[in-house]
């Protein structure tokens, strides 16, 4: 059917599948999960109920992807693990008090927009806007909003370049660039990279 292709070891459970996509040997993809086309998902993955995943996004092996998170089209995330979690301490029972685990009034958006790419064993915290084609490095923690383009590393990660749509490395001459691969142009002011419309 549509080419889809579900390892027999895995365990699927939502039928917003899109044509084309691969989920490989003991994933799990809880009902209500919505996967595009064109996706592959690697062994050992968890995409639970109300993720949200464009076309053409590859998520390596070990994942496990929380409610909450929006995977945008074309992207990409390393193996072991893009986690999030709620913004703050969460308690699965308390009495008396309204503000239990099962309430979910605690569940926030995060958003992993077109074409970014989250390199193996990052740590995203709940409610970040990863920016379009932006970069998070080997084992990174990002704690707030990463701009597009950006190449953000360490803990807390921070700036330490600008990637090109392609995946080099973006020279910055004052506030202009051109990648010297693809020979797009952008412009940056501050922490806004954009490309350039001349
Ligand atoms: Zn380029």
């Amino acid at each position: 059917m549509d080419n889809i292709f579900i390892h027999p070891t895995s365990l699927v459970e939502t039928h917003h599948i899109g044509r084309g996509t691969q989920i490989w040997a003991f994933a799990q993809v809880v009902k209500s999960a919505r996967i595009g086309a064109c996706c592959n998902i690697g062994d050992h993955c968890f995409i639970e109920s109300g993720v949200k995943i464009g076309d053409n996004v590859t998520i390596k092996h070990g994942n496990k992807i929380w409610s909450g998170v929006t995977l945008s089209n074309g992207g990409f995330v390393g193996p072991r693990r893009l986690s999030t979690t709620q913004p703050y301490s969460l308690r699965a029972h308390l009495p008396g008090i309204d503000i239990g685990y099962n309430k979910r009034h605690w569940l926030v958006t995060t958003h992993i927009q077109e074409g970014a790419s989250i390199k193996a064993n990052a740590i995203v915290q709940a409610g970040i806007l990863i920016g379009e084609f932006a970069v998070v490095g080997v084992g990174a923690v990002v704690m707030k909003d990463v701009p597009a383009y950006a190449l953000v590393v360490g803990n807390p990660a921070r700036i330490q370049g600008w990637i090109c749509q392609c995946g080099q490395p973006l020279k910055f001459h004052n506030t202009y660039a051109q990648c010297e691969c693809c020979n797009l142009n952008y412009t940056r002011a501050r922490n806004t990279v954009k490309l350039a419309t001349f």
